[in-house]
């Protein structure tokens, strides 16, 4: 993949379900890998080289997904667009705490 996975690790069950549905569709080209993998407008948006529909419904299917799962604690309770300039899907908690600025690899307080 050459731009790397740019989400944060709320949405890993979404890409980890994302990856087995993808591979279990029967007479799917080995050739299909994802290009990108990137938070867009506040939901996870995956690029593929495919254009297997089957597996570009399951993109778009995950996408909507991840409309309602908090991309930094992966919950699902209270969860909502914030209303700053960069669109973020976040918990309540996560948007007030300020998580949302921390890069993974920081430690938390
Ligand atoms: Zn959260």
């Amino acid at each position: 993949m050459c731009y790397g996975i740019g989400v944060r690790d709320g949405w890993e069950p979404l890409l980890r379900k994302l990856c087995e549905d993808i591979m279990a569709l029967p007479d799917l080209s080995p050739e299909v890998r994802f290009d990108q993998i990137k938070e867009k407008l506040g939901r996870l948006t995956v690029y593929t080289n495919n254009t297997d529909k089957r597996a570009n419904e399951l993109c778009v299917a995950a996408l909507k997904a991840s409309q309602s799962v908090c991309e930094i604690c992966g919950t699902t309770y209270d969860v909502g667009l914030t209303d700053t300039a960069w669109k973020k899907t976040l918990c309540v908690d996560c948007h007030f705490s300020g998580r949302r600025y921390r890069r993974s690899w920081e430690e938390d307080d």
